[in-house]
């Protein structure tokens, strides 16, 4: 395909434009389809915007008469930082304390990946977990944190390739009571000194990321 050839859509002609900007040559067999793919990876990648969460939620909250601490640790997630439109990604923690209704467990993580799916700070994406829950369920309390390592950071040299950022949002009985919040941090075997400091990145020397 000729550079001046157009792909006849807004978004892959743009992305054909930033690769002559950088110098390459748009027409070689590598690159004739990568508009193509490029379009597609960004649209599935910011699909949060498009997903309604009445909807994903329909059907899976239910009334209990439970109210000890429910935890979903461990969450993957994978975002896209607002600043460079380079991946952030690591491990998210949700937990509340219900008063008198939950959300069925699996639609946590598909909560997380609505916010992440998006262009994110990591600290409004682990706000707006915790809000929406809130919102959704009343609950008596919610602690949300996120550990993420940030390829802006990584990649640019910026800080050490191994730092990772923890950011933390409590709600209700979590931000009241420091034995709600102590034992939820006990529960994740978080160094509790870590999470005051709030969005700040932390050297990692224990933490192993598998991706
Ligand atoms: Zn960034």
């Amino acid at each position: 395909m000729p550079a001046t050839e157009r792909y006849n859509d807004p978004m892959q002609d743009l992305i054909q434009r930033v690769l002559i900007e950088l110098g390459e040559d748009p027409t070689r067999e590598g690159l004739v389809k990568t508009p193509k793919r490029v379009d597609k990876a960004l649209r599935f990648l910011t699909s949060g915007y498009q997903a309604d969460i009445d909807d994903m939620l329909n059907g899976a909250l239910f009334s209990v008469d439970y109210s000890e601490m429910v935890i979903v640790r461990d969450i993957d997630f994978y975002s896209m930082c607002e600043h460079h439109l380079l991946p952030f990604f690591g491990k998210c923690h949700v937990a509340y304390i219900p008063n008198g209704k939950v959300i069925g467990l699996s639609k946590i993580p598909r909560l997380v990946d609505i916010f992440a799916r998006r262009l994110q700070l990591q600290e409004r994406m682990t706000n707006q977990i915790a809000e929406t829950i809130t919102e959704k369920i009343k609950p008596l309390g919610v602690a949300v944190v996120c550990e993420g390592t940030h390829l802006c950071m990584a990649m640019r040299g910026v800080e050490k390739q191994n730092s990772y950022t923890i950011t933390s949002a409590m709600l209700g009985a979590f931000r009241d009571q420091s034995r709600t919040r102590m034992e939820f941090l006990e529960l994740l075997k978080l160094r509790s000194g870590s999470i005051s400091v709030t969005g700040m990145p932390i050297p990692d020397h224990t933490h192993d990321h598998d991706e």
